[in-house]
């Protein structure tokens, strides 16, 4: 059985979160798959409920829970509560990541054929689309290095890295790429110059032995920053530490050129998973129906993935959402101007369940 915090949250979290369930449990059914799902307040919702963004009945449960799977949280007025600790990204996503213990965050960027005139790239460097997974060490590196601080005119940051915390990440990168049809991780580091990415190639040349059936490459982090902008297609899992991660993975996310297409999965320690689409809260769009629920369905395939261990299930929720774009249905926000009709949040969802529920 697989315990799954719900966590709506704040302006289009509830409406997009509601189709992701839905999805989830045509999945469970078709599969067979033991759910269960319970809900809690976070956020803005839950600071004007009970004064604090991460109640102590919302900690609990995601302390308890084998995967939280979140709307997003946020919006213009929680941005002025006076206290910052109380705001909802920093008084409820901050704790809720350490209470999870995540190490690992996992950005899938996919850009499907159907939706290629999104990508910002030339045309022709695009055809077929591309799928990249890029996995970003969240523990370490420069964010968390001691010392760290100001001396007067000084400022300083310090990137530590132990052996133990690129292994953890190394085998969350070989272990899905194992998964993919091309078997490949690129490592990515600045072994030229920083001692710690020395650390990180030797480590995970060590850790790539246990995987014989997957191909280990190495990159300079500048030389992927251009690449990915040159030939996106040639990457499929790309493994990186913290700092890189969070410059690459937003340089991949804008490939796809489709913000509410985006999931995210952090992973942490015993398989616990935070599932969440890496957009914000759209306050601007909340109510009206136009949110794109398809970024927090395919986090809910991550979430059957990773903390499920129902590969079938998660690949049949990707499929569904590959053929309703293949089939020219979009949302508002990814529509050209050759869409035959735009549908709202609700008839995704349906069409995403109709497809999972009968893929034939
Ligand atoms: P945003 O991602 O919420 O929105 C940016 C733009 O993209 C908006 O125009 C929005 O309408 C559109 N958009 C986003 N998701 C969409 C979807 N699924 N379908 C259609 N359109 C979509 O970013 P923002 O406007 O900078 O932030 C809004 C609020 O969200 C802020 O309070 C911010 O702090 C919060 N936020 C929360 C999270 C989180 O919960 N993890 C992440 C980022 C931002």
């Amino acid at each position: 059985m697989t315990h799954i915090a719900v966590l709506r949250g704040d302006g289009i979290g509830p409406e997009i979160v509601e189709e992701g369930l839905k999805v989830l449990r045509a999945a469970a059914t078709r599969f067979k798959l033991d759910l269960t799902f319970t809900e809690a307040l976070v956020g803005g919702a839950a600071y004007d409920a009970t004064g604090h963004p991460l109640p102590d009945a919302t900690r609990s449960l995601c302390e308890g829970a084998d995967a939280v799977y979140l709307g997003a949280v946020g919006g213009p007025k929680y941005d002025k509560i006076p206290d910052p600790n109380l705001r909802p990204e920093r008084g409820a996503l901050l704790p809720l990541r350490k209470i999870l213990g995540l190490y690992a965050n996992l950005r899938p960027a996919v850009l499907y054929p159907a939706l290629a005139s999104a990508c910002p790239l030339r045309a022709d460097k695009v055809v077929g689309g591309f799928d990249i997974l890029v996995v970003r060490e969240l523990t370490g590196g420069l964010y968390f290095g001691q010392p760290k601080g100001w001396e007067g005119d000084r400022a300083v940051d310090t990137c530590v890295y132990t052996k133990e915390e690129i292994v953890r990440i190394t085998r969350v990168a070989f272990e899905s790429a194992r998964r993919r049809p091309r078997k490949s991780v690129m490592s990515v580091d600045k072994a030229n110059v920083l001692e710690t990415s020395r650390l990180w190639r030797t480590t995970v040349e060590e850790i790539a032995k246990e995987y014989p059936d997957v191909t280990l490459t190495h990159m300079l982090v500048d030389a992927c920053a251009m690449a990915l902008c040159k030939n996106p297609q040639q990457f499929d899992v790309i493994l990186t530490e913290n700092l890189f991660g969070d410059i690459l993975s937003d340089e991949a996310a804008e490939l796809t050129g489709s913000l509410g297409m985006l999931p995210s999965a952090s992973l942490g320690a015993g398989g616990k998973g935070l599932f969440e689409p890496s957009h914000g809260s759209a306050p601007d769009i909340a109510g009206t129906g136009k949110a794109n629920p398809l970024a927090t369905i395919l986090s809910g395939a991550l979430l059957l993935r990773y903390s499920a261990g129902a590969e079938e299930a998660a690949v049949a929720i990707e499929q569904a959402v590959e053929r309703v774009l293949g089939d020219g249905f979009r949302t508002a926000d990814i529509a050209g101007a050759d869409a035959p009709g735009v549908l709202n949040c609700t008839q995704m969802g349906d069409l995403v369940v109709k497809y999972v529920t009968n893929p034939n």
